[in-house]
Protein backbone atom coordinates (compact mmCIF):
# COMPACT_ATOMS: atom_id res chain seq x y z
CA UNK A 1 0.00 0.00 0.00
CA UNK A 2 1.36 3.44 -0.95
CA UNK A 3 1.76 5.85 2.38
CA UNK A 4 0.46 9.30 1.76
CA UNK A 5 2.60 11.86 3.16
CA UNK A 6 2.17 15.76 4.51
CA UNK A 7 5.53 17.78 4.55
CA UNK A 8 5.13 20.81 6.72
CA UNK A 9 7.84 22.88 5.81
CA UNK A 10 8.79 21.46 2.58
CA UNK A 11 10.34 24.22 1.32
CA UNK A 12 13.19 23.93 4.26
CA UNK A 13 16.26 21.71 4.70
CA UNK A 14 14.28 19.01 5.93
CA UNK A 15 11.55 18.94 3.62
CA UNK A 16 13.73 18.87 0.78
CA UNK A 17 15.80 15.60 2.12
CA UNK A 18 12.44 14.30 2.51
CA UNK A 19 11.45 14.76 -0.95
CA UNK A 20 14.64 13.26 -2.30
CA UNK A 21 13.73 9.98 -0.10
CA UNK A 22 10.05 9.88 -2.12
CA UNK A 23 11.77 10.49 -5.01
CA UNK A 24 14.10 7.20 -4.38
CA UNK A 25 10.54 5.61 -3.57
CA UNK A 26 8.27 6.58 -5.63
CA UNK A 27 5.75 3.08 -5.40
CA UNK A 28 6.47 2.86 -1.60
CA UNK A 29 4.79 7.10 -0.76
CA UNK A 30 3.62 9.84 -2.45
CA UNK A 31 3.09 13.53 -1.71
CA UNK A 32 -0.39 14.50 -0.36
CA UNK A 33 0.03 17.94 0.67
CA UNK A 34 3.30 20.01 1.29
CA UNK A 35 3.13 23.64 2.89
CA UNK A 36 5.63 26.88 2.44
CA UNK A 37 5.67 30.32 4.05
CA UNK A 38 7.75 32.60 1.98
CA UNK A 39 10.14 30.42 -0.89
CA UNK A 40 6.46 30.48 -3.21
CA UNK A 41 8.87 29.66 -6.70
CA UNK A 42 10.64 26.84 -4.44
CA UNK A 43 6.69 25.37 -3.98
CA UNK A 44 6.35 25.82 -7.99
CA UNK A 45 8.85 23.54 -8.21
CA UNK A 46 7.22 20.91 -5.57
CA UNK A 47 4.20 21.36 -7.30
CA UNK A 48 5.67 20.60 -10.85
CA UNK A 49 7.78 17.48 -9.50
CA UNK A 50 5.48 16.04 -7.43
CA UNK A 51 1.96 17.17 -7.53
CA UNK A 52 0.66 17.24 -4.33
CA UNK A 53 -3.01 17.45 -4.05
CA UNK A 54 -3.35 20.68 -1.59
CA UNK A 55 -0.77 22.80 -0.72
CA UNK A 56 -0.34 25.61 2.59
CA UNK A 57 0.80 28.90 2.69
CA UNK A 58 0.07 31.80 4.51
CA UNK A 59 -2.95 34.35 3.18
CA UNK A 60 -0.93 36.93 2.19
CA UNK A 61 1.25 34.68 -0.41
CA UNK A 62 -1.88 33.00 -2.06
CA UNK A 63 -2.34 35.19 -5.06
CA UNK A 64 1.31 35.29 -5.73
CA UNK A 65 1.07 31.43 -5.65
CA UNK A 66 -2.02 31.54 -7.87
CA UNK A 67 -0.12 33.25 -10.33
CA UNK A 68 3.41 31.43 -10.31
CA UNK A 69 1.47 28.27 -11.18
CA UNK A 70 -0.76 30.11 -13.94
CA UNK A 71 2.46 31.42 -15.55
CA UNK A 72 3.90 28.22 -15.59
CA UNK A 73 0.84 26.55 -17.08
CA UNK A 74 1.20 23.88 -14.13
CA UNK A 75 -2.43 22.34 -12.59
CA UNK A 76 -3.78 24.39 -9.95
CA UNK A 77 -3.11 22.30 -6.09
CA UNK A 78 -5.87 22.88 -3.38
CA UNK A 79 -4.75 25.77 -2.08
CA UNK A 80 -5.15 26.39 1.83
CA UNK A 81 -3.98 28.93 4.29
CA UNK A 82 -2.15 29.87 7.58
CA UNK A 83 -2.70 27.37 10.91
CA UNK A 84 -5.83 26.11 10.09
CA UNK A 85 -4.74 24.94 6.30
CA UNK A 86 -1.22 23.42 8.56
CA UNK A 87 -3.76 22.02 10.76
CA UNK A 88 -6.13 20.17 8.02
CA UNK A 89 -3.26 18.92 6.46
CA UNK A 90 -1.95 17.34 9.28
CA UNK A 91 -5.02 15.88 10.24
CA UNK A 92 -6.95 14.57 6.84
CA UNK A 93 -8.44 11.10 6.97
CA UNK A 94 -6.55 10.65 3.47
CA UNK A 95 -2.77 11.02 5.24
CA UNK A 96 -0.79 8.72 6.96
CA UNK A 97 2.53 10.33 7.47
CA UNK A 98 3.27 14.17 8.51
CA UNK A 99 6.60 14.99 8.23
CA UNK A 100 6.92 18.06 11.13
CA UNK A 101 9.86 20.00 9.36
CA UNK A 102 8.11 23.70 10.19
CA UNK A 103 10.85 25.87 12.29
CA UNK A 104 9.90 26.97 15.68
CA UNK A 105 6.71 27.76 17.89
CA UNK A 106 4.73 28.21 14.32
CA UNK A 107 5.48 24.23 14.20
CA UNK A 108 3.60 23.70 17.29
CA UNK A 109 -0.49 23.31 16.99
CA UNK A 110 -0.23 21.26 13.42
CA UNK A 111 2.27 18.70 14.81
CA UNK A 112 -0.28 18.22 17.88
CA UNK A 113 -2.59 18.10 15.58
CA UNK A 114 -0.73 15.37 13.61
CA UNK A 115 -0.02 14.08 17.00
CA UNK A 116 -3.95 14.10 17.87
CA UNK A 117 -5.00 13.07 14.93
CA UNK A 118 -3.03 9.03 15.38
CA UNK A 119 -0.61 9.72 12.19
CA UNK A 120 3.10 8.68 11.83
CA UNK A 121 4.75 11.70 12.99
CA UNK A 122 8.35 12.34 12.03
CA UNK A 123 9.37 14.95 14.73
CA UNK A 124 12.11 17.10 13.27
CA UNK A 125 10.30 20.55 14.91
CA UNK A 126 11.73 19.57 18.30
CA UNK A 127 10.76 23.17 19.16
CA UNK A 128 6.97 22.00 19.25
CA UNK A 129 8.30 19.06 21.99
CA UNK A 130 10.09 21.36 24.15
CA UNK A 131 7.16 23.41 24.16
CA UNK A 132 4.51 21.11 25.14
CA UNK A 133 6.38 17.98 26.15
CA UNK A 134 3.91 15.77 28.19
CA UNK A 135 0.81 17.11 26.61
CA UNK A 136 2.49 16.06 23.21
CA UNK A 137 3.82 12.49 24.45
CA UNK A 138 0.19 12.04 26.69
CA UNK A 139 -1.70 13.05 22.84
CA UNK A 140 0.82 10.01 20.89
CA UNK A 141 0.12 7.71 23.89
CA UNK A 142 -4.12 8.61 23.93
CA UNK A 143 -4.02 8.39 20.07
CA UNK A 144 -1.64 5.83 19.06
CA UNK A 145 0.59 8.03 16.77
CA UNK A 146 3.91 7.15 16.21
CA UNK A 147 5.88 10.04 17.22
CA UNK A 148 9.51 9.09 15.48
CA UNK A 149 12.32 11.20 16.30
CA UNK A 150 14.05 12.87 12.99
CA UNK A 151 16.84 14.59 14.57
CA UNK A 152 19.72 12.91 14.09
CA UNK A 153 21.07 12.24 17.74
CA UNK A 154 17.44 11.15 18.93
CA UNK A 155 16.70 8.91 15.72
CA UNK A 156 20.52 7.75 16.55
CA UNK A 157 19.37 6.80 20.46
CA UNK A 158 16.19 5.46 19.19
CA UNK A 159 17.99 2.94 16.75
CA UNK A 160 20.36 2.17 20.13
CA UNK A 161 17.27 1.86 22.46
CA UNK A 162 15.06 -1.74 23.05
CA UNK A 163 12.61 -1.42 20.03
CA UNK A 164 9.48 -0.95 22.18
CA UNK A 165 11.21 1.87 24.34
CA UNK A 166 9.20 4.87 22.30
CA UNK A 167 5.74 2.76 23.77
CA UNK A 168 6.75 2.57 27.29
CA UNK A 169 4.67 4.16 30.09
CA UNK A 170 6.98 6.56 31.44
CA UNK A 171 8.93 5.29 35.03
CA UNK A 172 9.54 8.84 37.45
CA UNK A 173 12.10 9.87 34.76
CA UNK A 174 13.94 6.97 35.50
CA UNK A 175 15.42 5.10 32.58
CA UNK A 176 13.98 1.27 32.08
CA UNK A 177 15.07 -2.01 30.24
CA UNK A 178 18.57 -1.59 31.51
CA UNK A 179 19.38 1.31 29.93
CA UNK A 180 21.63 3.79 32.13
CA UNK A 181 22.51 6.66 30.42
CA UNK A 182 21.78 8.53 27.49
CA UNK A 183 25.27 10.12 25.84
CA UNK A 184 23.68 12.59 23.32
CA UNK A 185 26.36 13.93 20.70
CA UNK A 186 27.36 17.57 19.55
CA UNK A 187 29.61 18.87 17.22
CA UNK A 188 30.34 21.74 18.94
CA UNK A 189 29.56 24.09 16.43
CA UNK A 190 31.57 26.60 13.90
CA UNK A 191 32.92 28.03 17.22
CA UNK A 192 34.14 25.34 19.17
CA UNK A 193 37.80 26.43 19.27
CA UNK A 194 37.01 30.54 19.44
CA UNK A 195 38.25 32.76 22.91
CA UNK A 196 35.49 34.71 24.04
CA UNK A 197 36.62 38.22 22.35
CA UNK A 198 36.35 36.06 18.76
CA UNK A 199 32.93 34.91 19.65
CA UNK A 200 31.82 38.40 20.29
CA UNK A 201 32.51 39.06 16.78
CA UNK A 202 31.01 36.67 14.86
CA UNK A 203 28.76 37.27 12.06
CA UNK A 204 25.55 35.56 10.82
CA UNK A 205 27.34 34.51 7.89
CA UNK A 206 29.75 32.53 10.23
CA UNK A 207 27.56 31.25 12.39
CA UNK A 208 25.14 29.72 9.30
CA UNK A 209 28.06 27.68 7.86
CA UNK A 210 28.10 24.30 10.12
CA UNK A 211 31.13 22.70 9.58
CA UNK A 212 29.09 18.99 8.98
CA UNK A 213 25.55 19.79 8.63
CA UNK A 214 23.35 22.27 6.25
CA UNK A 215 20.49 23.10 7.82
CA UNK A 216 18.20 26.04 8.10
CA UNK A 217 19.55 29.52 9.19
CA UNK A 218 18.19 29.06 12.86
CA UNK A 219 19.16 25.61 13.43
CA UNK A 220 22.59 26.62 12.41
CA UNK A 221 22.66 29.49 14.66
CA UNK A 222 21.44 27.33 17.18
CA UNK A 223 24.18 24.97 16.72
CA UNK A 224 26.93 28.11 17.04
CA UNK A 225 25.53 28.72 20.44
CA UNK A 226 24.67 24.91 21.77
CA UNK A 227 21.21 26.24 22.53
CA UNK A 228 20.61 23.47 19.91
CA UNK A 229 21.64 20.81 21.84
CA UNK A 230 20.01 22.78 25.37
CA UNK A 231 16.56 22.09 23.22
CA UNK A 232 17.78 18.76 22.45
CA UNK A 233 18.31 17.41 25.95
CA UNK A 234 14.59 18.34 26.29
CA UNK A 235 13.78 16.75 23.48
CA UNK A 236 15.70 13.82 24.66
CA UNK A 237 13.79 14.13 28.33
CA UNK A 238 10.28 14.07 26.51
CA UNK A 239 10.90 11.50 23.94
CA UNK A 240 12.59 8.93 25.97
CA UNK A 241 10.74 9.51 29.58
CA UNK A 242 13.78 10.48 31.47
CA UNK A 243 15.02 12.97 33.81
CA UNK A 244 17.99 15.81 32.91
CA UNK A 245 20.59 13.65 34.84
CA UNK A 246 20.48 10.60 32.52
CA UNK A 247 21.44 12.44 29.87
CA UNK A 248 25.18 13.56 29.20
CA UNK A 249 26.37 15.92 26.48
CA UNK A 250 29.20 14.94 24.69
CA UNK A 251 31.52 17.52 22.47
CA UNK A 252 32.08 15.05 18.93
CA UNK A 253 33.42 17.13 16.69
CA UNK A 254 33.28 14.70 13.35
CA UNK A 255 29.63 13.89 13.94
CA UNK A 256 30.32 10.46 12.83
CA UNK A 257 28.61 8.85 16.17
CA UNK A 258 25.12 10.56 15.94
CA UNK A 259 24.54 9.48 19.58
CA UNK A 260 25.06 6.53 22.52
CA UNK A 261 22.94 4.70 24.72
CA UNK A 262 24.83 2.85 27.84
CA UNK A 263 23.50 0.09 29.93
CA UNK A 264 23.83 -1.09 33.31
CA UNK A 265 25.84 -4.15 32.00
CA UNK A 266 28.85 -1.77 30.89
CA UNK A 267 27.52 -2.04 27.22
CA UNK A 268 27.60 1.20 25.16
CA UNK A 269 25.61 1.41 22.19
CA UNK A 270 26.06 3.93 19.10
CA UNK A 271 24.70 4.45 15.62
CA UNK A 272 26.97 5.65 13.10
CA UNK A 273 26.67 7.39 10.22
CA UNK A 274 28.10 10.15 7.38
CA UNK A 275 26.06 13.85 8.55
CA UNK A 276 23.09 13.02 6.17
CA UNK A 277 19.90 14.26 7.52
CA UNK A 278 18.31 11.64 4.50
CA UNK A 279 19.38 8.45 6.81
CA UNK A 280 17.22 9.74 10.14
CA UNK A 281 14.27 10.62 7.66
CA UNK A 282 14.32 7.49 5.50
CA UNK A 283 14.33 5.41 8.89
CA UNK A 284 11.53 7.30 10.45
CA UNK A 285 9.46 6.94 7.52
CA UNK A 286 10.46 2.71 6.99
CA UNK A 287 10.31 1.99 10.94
CA UNK A 288 10.56 -1.11 11.43
CA UNK A 289 11.90 -1.48 8.12
CA UNK A 290 14.65 0.05 6.33
CA UNK A 291 14.84 2.74 3.12
CA UNK A 292 17.41 2.79 0.71
CA UNK A 293 19.31 5.85 0.45
CA UNK A 294 21.74 7.79 -1.70
CA UNK A 295 24.07 8.31 1.51
CA UNK A 296 27.02 6.34 0.81
CA UNK A 297 27.91 3.84 3.78
CA UNK A 298 30.62 5.05 5.98
CA UNK A 299 34.06 4.66 4.98
CA UNK A 300 35.52 3.75 8.90
CA UNK A 301 39.12 3.86 7.25
CA UNK A 302 38.63 7.23 6.69
CA UNK A 303 37.14 8.34 9.78
CA UNK A 304 40.02 6.29 11.70
CA UNK A 305 39.95 9.23 14.63
CA UNK A 306 36.44 9.87 16.65
CA UNK A 307 37.10 12.38 19.46
CA UNK A 308 34.92 13.58 22.66
CA UNK A 309 35.43 16.55 25.02
CA UNK A 310 33.28 18.01 27.52
CA UNK A 311 31.05 20.65 26.58
CA UNK A 312 32.30 24.31 27.07
CA UNK A 313 29.41 25.80 29.36
CA UNK A 314 31.43 29.01 30.21
CA UNK A 315 31.69 30.25 26.43
CA UNK A 316 28.35 28.73 25.48
CA UNK A 317 26.27 28.82 28.25
CA UNK A 318 22.48 28.18 26.41
CA UNK A 319 23.26 24.60 27.23
CA UNK A 320 23.10 25.14 31.13
CA UNK A 321 20.32 27.45 30.34
CA UNK A 322 18.36 24.55 28.99
CA UNK A 323 18.72 22.36 31.41
CA UNK A 324 17.65 25.06 33.93
CA UNK A 325 14.77 25.22 32.27
CA UNK A 326 13.63 21.51 31.67
CA UNK A 327 14.61 21.44 35.61
CA UNK A 328 12.07 23.63 36.41
CA UNK A 329 9.64 22.38 34.21
CA UNK A 330 6.18 23.98 33.40
CA UNK A 331 5.79 26.89 30.95
CA UNK A 332 10.08 27.88 31.53
CA UNK A 333 10.75 25.99 28.61
CA UNK A 334 8.84 27.83 26.47
CA UNK A 335 10.08 30.82 28.00
CA UNK A 336 13.78 29.44 26.92
CA UNK A 337 12.50 28.59 23.40
CA UNK A 338 10.59 32.11 22.68
CA UNK A 339 13.56 34.24 24.01
CA UNK A 340 15.64 32.10 21.98
CA UNK A 341 13.94 32.58 18.91
CA UNK A 342 13.47 36.27 19.12
CA UNK A 343 17.02 36.28 20.04
CA UNK A 344 18.36 34.60 17.05
CA UNK A 345 16.52 36.64 14.89
CA UNK A 346 17.93 40.01 15.87
CA UNK A 347 21.40 38.30 15.62
CA UNK A 348 20.23 37.32 12.07
CA UNK A 349 19.54 41.01 11.48
CA UNK A 350 22.74 42.25 12.93
CA UNK A 351 20.96 43.42 15.82
CA UNK A 352 23.03 41.83 18.88
CA UNK A 353 25.61 40.46 18.66
CA UNK A 354 26.30 36.33 19.07
CA UNK A 355 26.82 36.83 22.88
CA UNK A 356 24.02 38.72 23.87
CA UNK A 357 22.18 35.42 22.22
CA UNK A 358 22.58 33.78 25.80
CA UNK A 359 22.14 37.23 27.70
CA UNK A 360 18.69 37.72 26.08
CA UNK A 361 17.66 34.51 27.28
CA UNK A 362 18.63 34.29 30.59
CA UNK A 363 17.34 37.48 31.29
CA UNK A 364 14.32 36.72 29.73
CA UNK A 365 13.96 33.59 32.07
CA UNK A 366 15.04 35.64 35.37
CA UNK A 367 11.77 38.23 34.27
CA UNK A 368 9.34 35.57 33.54
CA UNK A 369 6.53 33.95 35.72
CA UNK A 370 6.10 30.54 34.86
CA UNK A 371 3.06 28.68 35.68
CA UNK A 372 2.74 24.86 35.46
CA UNK A 373 2.10 23.60 31.44
CA UNK A 374 -1.03 21.74 32.18
CA UNK A 375 -3.05 23.32 29.03
CA UNK A 376 -2.58 24.76 25.50
CA UNK A 377 -3.65 28.02 26.62
CA UNK A 378 -0.89 28.49 29.07
CA UNK A 379 1.52 27.46 26.71
CA UNK A 380 0.91 29.83 24.05
CA UNK A 381 0.44 32.28 26.61
CA UNK A 382 3.56 32.21 27.96
CA UNK A 383 5.50 31.80 24.40
CA UNK A 384 3.20 35.20 24.03
CA UNK A 385 4.47 36.97 27.04
CA UNK A 386 8.28 35.43 26.76
CA UNK A 387 8.40 37.18 23.39
CA UNK A 388 7.60 40.69 24.58
CA UNK A 389 9.87 40.24 27.78
CA UNK A 390 12.73 38.94 25.24
CA UNK A 391 12.41 42.51 23.04
CA UNK A 392 12.58 44.27 25.71
CA UNK A 393 16.71 42.97 25.94
CA UNK A 394 17.01 43.83 22.40
CA UNK A 395 19.54 46.47 22.98
CA UNK A 396 23.28 47.08 22.46
P1 LIG B 1 14.54 25.73 7.29
O1 LIG B 1 14.65 27.13 7.77
O2 LIG B 1 15.43 25.25 6.22
O3 LIG B 1 13.03 25.43 6.86
C1 LIG B 1 11.95 25.82 7.66
C2 LIG B 1 10.63 25.52 6.96
O4 LIG B 1 9.57 26.07 7.75
C3 LIG B 1 10.52 26.16 5.58
O5 LIG B 1 9.74 25.35 4.75
C4 LIG B 1 9.80 27.49 5.88
O6 LIG B 1 9.08 28.00 4.75
C5 LIG B 1 8.83 27.05 6.97
N1 LIG B 1 8.46 28.12 7.88
C6 LIG B 1 9.29 29.06 8.43
N2 LIG B 1 8.59 29.88 9.23
C7 LIG B 1 7.30 29.46 9.20
C8 LIG B 1 6.09 29.92 9.83
N3 LIG B 1 6.08 30.95 10.66
N4 LIG B 1 4.96 29.24 9.56
C9 LIG B 1 4.94 28.17 8.73
N5 LIG B 1 6.05 27.70 8.11
C10 LIG B 1 7.22 28.33 8.35
O7 LIG B 1 14.71 24.81 8.61
P2 LIG B 1 15.24 23.32 8.70
O8 LIG B 1 14.63 22.47 7.65
O9 LIG B 1 16.70 23.32 8.87
O10 LIG B 1 14.64 22.89 10.13
C11 LIG B 1 13.28 22.59 10.30
C12 LIG B 1 13.07 22.00 11.70
O11 LIG B 1 13.80 20.79 11.78
C13 LIG B 1 13.61 22.89 12.84
O12 LIG B 1 12.78 22.78 13.94
C14 LIG B 1 14.98 22.31 13.13
O13 LIG B 1 15.37 22.50 14.47
C15 LIG B 1 14.73 20.82 12.85
N6 LIG B 1 15.91 20.07 12.48
C16 LIG B 1 16.62 20.40 11.35
C17 LIG B 1 17.77 19.72 11.00
C18 LIG B 1 18.52 20.02 9.75
O14 LIG B 1 19.50 19.33 9.43
N7 LIG B 1 18.16 21.02 8.98
C19 LIG B 1 18.27 18.62 11.85
C20 LIG B 1 17.43 18.33 12.98
C21 LIG B 1 16.30 19.03 13.28
P3 LIG B 1 9.82 28.97 3.65
O15 LIG B 1 11.17 28.36 3.44
O16 LIG B 1 8.93 28.83 2.46
O17 LIG B 1 9.87 30.32 4.24
MG1 LIG C 1 20.29 17.29 15.99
Amino acid sequence: MIQTVSILGVTGSIGQSTLKILQQHPDQYQLYAASAYSRMAELVDVIRNFSPKVVVVPQHQADHLQSLLKQSGLAVPEILTDEAGLIAISSANEVDVVMAAIVGAAGLLPTLAAVKAGKRVLLANKESLVMSGDIMMQAARDSGALLLPVDSEHNAIFQCLPQDYLSLEPSQGQPQKGVSQILLTASGGPFRQFNASELAKVTPEQACKHPNWSMGQKISVDSATLMNKGLELIEACHLFGLAEHFVTVVVHPQSIIHSMVQYVDGSTLAQLGNPDMCTPIAHALAWPTRLSTHVPALDVFAHAQLDFEQPDTEKFPCLNLARQAFRVGGTMPTILNAANEIAVEAFLKRQIGFTQIPQVVDATMQASLHSSADTLEQILQADHDARVVARQYLVN
